[in-house]
């Protein structure tokens, strides 16, 4: 196995847990690994630290797997990962649908693996695991006798590590738009065609949250997808409920989970573009007793960061300005680029700028099936917050 020396300053990082070794923190390779071989991973002064796939191509040259001495990289290694992994998932309560593999946070790099009852939904993001795919997918197999399993590796991400952009099944054929159960309701997803993995995970404990406060309210929901919060509202007792998503495919299927759960007196969707009908209508003055916001990163990267602070303050700041006095403002941001303080901090100037008191009602990040590990900042994504706004 090919060797690979980190600099001195870099090694605690490492060692501390961090599973990412990027070029310029290499002193030296001994050796001439192949891309996506596993490598040894050494401090400068020759200490065992772990071993990792390896990629030239990327900028993150090596990517940790293993900090146990001795243990093999094989096929027998990813299915007792993968068991770790739903043991979590079950220890925990998140067994139905579930992120059941979170990358680096389940010390699976670059791997994420989403269930939606029977069917799973593999995305590897670099080479290195990539490889592995099938093994991944035996694992699966032998585990869970899946009813089927896809892949979603049409990502740009890819492309990075020099890998081609990709979807397609992983078990023979299958119906890829099926129905999910979340807190008692039914949802279409589109593993093949919808949005990232087919559905939005990460929200499903943030859906309870809005129990309370839609009751006898009515209720607008802009960046709705496929309508999730939207049809929890009806669900709950609003009274009527309006959601916007720009994309006509999400629309069109929001509005069939609305008449899937029977709720589509109360509860419908529109093509729009948020930013331009919250503006609108904040100058013909209407009011909602609720206004929910979950829009998308607005960035990618940390150089236009200040692109995703003044999207998610503009967004914010329309949103607050059609809250009925007294009435409540549910808003989310799914990038890691703004963290949980600077996120607050967001909503603060916005509600100065709408001339707004808030008060904080609930705040929270992603479930628990997408763990956070303290050490890799970029595993705490995901803000949700709902605010009184006076
Ligand atoms: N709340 C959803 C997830 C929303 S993802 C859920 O829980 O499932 C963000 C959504 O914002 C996407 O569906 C995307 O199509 C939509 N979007 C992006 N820009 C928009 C805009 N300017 N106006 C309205 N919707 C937009």
């Amino acid at each position: 196995m090919s060797r690979v020396f980190l600099r001195r300053k870099i090694a605690p990082r490492i060692q501390n847990g961090h599973p990412w070794i990027f070029m310029n923190e290499v002193d030296r390779i001994e050796g001439s690994p192949e891309p996506a071989a596993i490598v040894e991973v050494f401090t400068h002064d020759s200490k065992w630290v772990g071993s990792g796939y390896y990629n030239p191509k990327s900028q993150i040259v090596v990517r940790i797997l293993s900090r146990q001495k001795g243990e093999v990289i094989d096929a027998h290694f990813f299915k007792e990962r993968i068991k770790r992994c739903w043991q979590y998932r079950q220890q925990t309560g998140y067994t139905e649908n579930c992120r059941l593999v979170f990358g680096e946070a389940d010390e699976l790099p670059q791997l994420i693996i989403d269930k939606f009852n029977d069917y799973f939904v593999i995305q590897t993001l670099a080479l290195g695991i990539d490889r592995w795919k099938p093994e991944i997918v035996d694992a699966l197999q032998e585990l869970f006798s899946p009813k089927g399993i896809y892949e979603r590796n049409d990502v740009p991400v890819r492309e990075l590590e020099g890998l081609p952009q990709q979807k397609g099944f992983l078990s023979a054929p299958f119906e890829t738009k099926i129905i999910i159960t979340e807190n008692g309701l039914k949802f279409y997803v589109d593993l093949a065609n919808g949005q990232k993995t087919g559905y939005f995970l990460d929200q499903q404990d943030n859906r309870k949250a809005i129990r309370s406060i839609v009751k006898n309210a009515t209720v607008l929901g802009a960046f709705t997808y496929t309508g999730t919060f939207e049809v929890h509202a009806a669900q709950y007792g609003a009274t009527s409920v309006l959601g916007l998503d720009i994309s006509a495919s999400a629309v069109e299927q929001a509005n069939e989970n609305a008449r899937l759960n029977g709720l589509q007196d109360r509860c419908v969707f529109e093509v729009a573009n948020a930013f331009d009908l919250l503006k609108q209508w904040t100058k013909e003055g209407k009011q909602y007793d609720v206004v929910m916001l979950d829009p998308p990163a607005f960035t990618k990267s940390r150089a236009t960061i200040q692109k995703a602070i003044t999207g998610y303050k503009e967004i914010n700041l329309r949103g607050m300005k059609l809250v009925k006095p007294g009435g409540f403002l549910v808003t989310s941001s799914c990038t890691n680029l703004v963290p949980p303080p600077l996120f607050l901090e967001i909503i603060a100037m916005a509600a100065k700028d709408a001339r707004r008191k808030i008060r904080q009602v609930y705040f929270n990040t992603q479930s628990a099936d997408h763990p956070i590990v303290w050490e890799m900042e970029n595993t705490q994504y995901l803000k949700f917050l709902i605010v009184q706004v006076l």
